[in-house]
């Protein structure tokens, strides 16, 4: 799997360490395969230990979150933050809801939340969190209990310029809204210690939508340098049905593509006339119903049960946006089968190393997760400086900034693949482009 000793080494003894933690140890082998030739470029980094001092996450902690329910029964759940590096800055990551979090899917998302932020060009350092607490059927009354108990422990160890979180899974503006409340009652201090808050009280515009449109930016670019072609005309696929799936498709739609069919972890709907938007924001935004009534909704569409059945929807572009690998081999080849020449990565990992080998053996346009889901945690970086001079800029200002960062990402990323012989391995590219300004920090600080 790894062609030198030291890579070699530095895997076997993490997998020792960490035996039971499936997805950080995939998340951790592709970032080493990807990192081989940058060390076999710089041999002295073996001495000094780099990559041992990378994957080691510089804090973990575990806590216990107790809160009632509605009939006034007690419920105890897990919570997690990990702090994984801080070389560049502040630790910053979002925080997942969601029954299978787990410390795994937390290191994973941390890991490679580390890189993400470095290609960002922002300084950021890498954090994740989250808890096993599932969302779903809880009425608001319990959401603000478990929110409020949560941010009860969690405030000690996080604040505006050590580590600041955000959303993710299960996490949107109304479960930050509810943490913010909490962290500003225990430390009477309001600071800019969350992001994706609301409007009315220091969040950012375009916020809600910059993960979905970063990724539009993203696979817009790649597909002028590798196909020399857009999103005009194209047919796409989307999976998912929350926040980043939701913007990508109005993005890739007002770029002039078709979406034809979006998911939940229930099945799919697809609607050959191009997915209705407001429909399903109403649904999923509003009603938090299952994605299957909007057929009741729009004459036409059908829905097909089992969420991973999407991918056998022809389509120009695939946009995985729901969840970690939720697009297997099998699913690689149907879409190649079906004529897709890009897939582009709205969710963290959703491939499996074996499907984004597969496409990128294959020619597809394949933007990774770090490189093309970025825009979502650079407009927190942006929602943090608007924070900290206590000003606002426009929705219009804010997207501009994200269109240079997706711009500026994709091209980083490209160089270095270009450099390696590879222009399709942007999986390569954009590890080695987020970890130099990683190991450079670490050795700088001794840490
Ligand atoms: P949301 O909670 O808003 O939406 C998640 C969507 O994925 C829902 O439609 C959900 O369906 C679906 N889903 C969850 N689990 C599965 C599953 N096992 N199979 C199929 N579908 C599933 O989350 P986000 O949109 O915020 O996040 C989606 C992905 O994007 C995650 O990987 C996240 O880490 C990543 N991401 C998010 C960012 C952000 O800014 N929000 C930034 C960068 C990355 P259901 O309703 O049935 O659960």
């Amino acid at each position: 799997m790894f062609k030198t000793e030291y890579v070699k080494n530095v895997y076997a003894n993490l997998v020792e360490k960490n035996k039971s933690e499936a997805e950080f140890l995939q998340a951790a082998q592709e970032i080493l395969a990807s990192l081989e030739p940058y060390i076999a470029a710089h041999p002295e980094l073996e001495s000094k230990k780099i990559l041992e001092r990378f994957l080691e996450p510089e804090r973990f902690v575990q806590f216990k979150v107790v809160w009632t329910d509605d009939k006034g029964n007690y419920q105890v759940n897990r919570g997690y933050r990990v702090q994984y590096n801080s070389a560049i800055g502040p630790y910053k990551g979002g925080i997942r809801f969601h029954p299978s979090v787990n410390a795994s899917i937390i290191k994973f998302l941390g890991l490679e939340q580390t890189l993400k932020n470095s290609l960002t060009s922002l300084p950021m350092g890498g954090g994740k969190g989250g808890s096993d607490f599932d969302p779903k059927g809880k009425s608001d009354a319990e959401i603000l209990r478990f929110c409020q108990s949560f941010m009860t422990e969690l405030y000690r160890h996080i604040g505006p310029d050590s580590d600041v979180p955000a959303g993710d899974i299960g996490v949107g503006a109304r479960e930050i809204g509810y943490m913010f409340g909490q962290y500003k009652k225990i430390t009477n201090e309001f600071s800019g210690v969350l992001t994706g808050k609301g409007l009315s009280y220091g969040g950012s515009l375009a916020r809600k939508e910059a993960t979905g449109y970063g990724l539009c930016y993203f696979t817009n670019e790649a597909l002028k340098a590798l196909k020399d072609t857009d999103f005009n005309g194209k047919t796409v696929v989307v999976s998912g049905s929350g926040n980043v799936a939701i913007y990508a498709n109005q993005k890739a739609t007002e770029l002039g593509a078709k979406v034809v069919a979006m998911s939940d972890s229930n099945g799919y709907v697809y609607d050959p006339n191009g997915i209705n938007l407001d429909v399903i924001k109403q649904i999923k935004e509003v009603e938090r119903a299952r994605i299957v009534e909007y057929t009741k909704r729009v004459p036409g569409s059908t829905y097909v049960e089992g969420s991973r059945n999407i991918w056998e929807v022809k389509c120009d572009i695939a946009l995985p946006c729901a969840t970690q690998n939720e697009l297997h081999l099998e699913d690689a080849k149907k879409l190649v089968a079906n004529g897709c020449i890009a897939v582009c990565e709205g969710a963290n990992m959703p491939s499996t190393l074996e499907a984004a080998k597969y496409f990128i053996d294959n020619k597809v346009v394949f933007g990774p997760a770090k490189a093309a889901n970025a825009g979502g945690v650079a407009t927190s970086g942006l929602e943090m400086t608007q924070n900290s001079n206590r000003l606002s800029w426009t929705f219009e200002e804010v997207d501009n900034k994200l269109h240079g960062i997706m711009v500026n990402i994709f091209k980083n990323a490209y160089a270095k693949a270009v450099e390696l012989g590879n222009k399709y391995d942007l999986v390569t590219g954009a590890n080695i482009a987020g970890f130099e300004k990683v190991c450079d920090a670490m050795i700088a600080q001794g840490i």
